[in-house]
């Protein structure tokens, strides 16, 4: 029951799901053109830069909360991650990044540039193991009773939280997302996936 709260059981199976892609890889990976320093992917989008679950949120909580009072990643670009290093513009949570971290590449950094300035350039994308995260997070709520049971977390909340200097506790109440939140990550990204697909056809 604890494995699906967290978020730990949903994880574990987008791993699954990750791993398995990653043996016959989509041109996104085959090709990717991602590097050090290279951080257009993390100047986040929408409102609060992505759905992350419990169990991710305390592992970055526990990354970042040594780093607290440094500048962070808004230095550099007001909508980035505040996990991110302004100077560097590497990430300075990279083992406890979320899925939707692991599961973003591109073979293109002009597209990933043009994206966060709002464009849509096609060349990066979410694999989609983030969407069976997202998928299974959303049937074990449905298990457990309802949202408050299995909750979701906001990425750039919870790392300009533990940035900031607050406890895990504060952080985790400052990211928590509303209930509705996790459902409409999940059609949003539907929705972005149909009209790429669509684009490709066209
Ligand atoms: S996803 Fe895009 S911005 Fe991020 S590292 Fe790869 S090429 Fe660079
Ligand atoms: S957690 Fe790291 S990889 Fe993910 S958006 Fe933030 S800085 Fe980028």
């Amino acid at each position: 029951m604890d494995a699906l709260a967290s978020g730990a059981a949903a994880e574990q199976i987008g791993q699954i799901v990750r791993a398995q892609t990653m043996q016959t890889p989509p041109p996104e990976v085959a090709h990717a053109a991602c590097a050090q320093g290279c951080a257009f992917c993390c100047i986040l989008d929408g409102p609060d830069g992505g759905t992350i679950t419990e169990n991710e949120a305390r592992r970055m909580h526990a990354a970042l909360a040594p780093l607290a009072g440094r500048p962070d990643g808004r230095a550099w670009h007001p909508a980035a991650c505040p996990a991110l290093d302004p100077d560097s513009r590497t990430c300075r949570a990279y083992e406890a990044r979320p899925s939707l971290c692991q599961s973003f590449f591109s073979s293109d950094a002009e597209a990933c540039r043009a994206n966060a300035d709002g464009e849509a350039v096609a060349g990066a994308g979410l694999l989609g193991s983030h969407f069976d995260q997202l998928d299974v997070m959303a049937l074990a709520r449905a298990a457990l009773g309802g949202p408050a049971h299995a909750r979701s977390y906001a990425l750039s909340e919870l790392a300009a939280a533990a940035i900031e200097g607050r406890d895990l506790d504060a952080s985790l109440a400052a990211a928590r997302q509303s209930p509705g939140t996790l459902d409409a990550a999940r059609r949003g990204l539907a929705a972005a996936a149909g009209a790429a697909t669509a684009g490709g056809d066209g």
